[in-house]
């Protein structure tokens, strides 16, 4: 296999149906769209499933299908989980925390995994924590002490890479604390709150 075989294998580019909607894939992994009306993006695992525009365009720009609604199914972050990642986060402040959450899309359990990690008042260092079979890294979430939740340069340079649920908390040490989120993925960003 060579180096385009390989890249076009991990993400196959099709041409949308004119007579038929898409059919969820079978296996997880990234497919890129040719539409009527642009280039729309697929990705799926065991805990997710979106189809995005990625680049779209009024006027028919190819001969092939149109797809009309965007799709963004994810699970919710059990509100217990996030009340322990709080109390940690206000426990932590000045200094950052970091933790992830592993899903099990079978069993629907969430795992929250305070992993080792040298913190300070902007920056967090860890090993990555491993899942348990069956598990996916659904959420990964960080304080930022009494700073605003914002996604950092830091932070997008960590994230960039994975699929996952990106989180940040900030000014833990008011009554109302900050949050901001986003689902990240090599091929699109999207924003959760608001
Ligand atoms: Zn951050």
């Amino acid at each position: 296999m060579n180096k385009d075989q390989f890249i076009q294998s991990l993400c196959p580019t099709l041409p949308v149906s004119v007579e038929h909607p898409i059919s969820r894939p079978e296996k997880p992994g990234t497919r890129f769209w040719v539409a009527n009306n642009g280039l729309w993006v697929e990705i799926s695992r065991p805990w997710m499933y979106l189809l995005q525009p990625v680049a779209t365009r009024n006027e028919a720009l190819t001969p092939f299908g149109t797809i009309n609604t965007p799709i963004l199914e994810l699970p919710r972050l059990p509100r217990a989980v996030m009340e322990e990642f709080v109390e940690a986060a206000r426990e932590a402040c000045p200094n950052e925390i970091g933790c992830w959450v592993f899903w099990n899309p079978e069993t629907r359990e969430a795992r929250l995994v305070r992993y080792e990690q040298k913190t300070s008042t902007d920056a967090i260092q860890y090993d990555r924590p491993a899942p348990l079979p069956g598990e996916s890294l659904v959420w990964d979430i960080h304080s930022h002490g009494r700073y605003d939740a914002y996604f950092s340069p830091t932070d997008n340079k960590d994230d960039f890479g994975d699929t996952k649920i990106a989180i940040v908390i900030g000014n833990m040490d008011k009554t109302e604390y900050s949050l901001t989120a986003r689902f990240i993925s090599r091929e699109i960003t999207i924003p959760l709150n608001g």
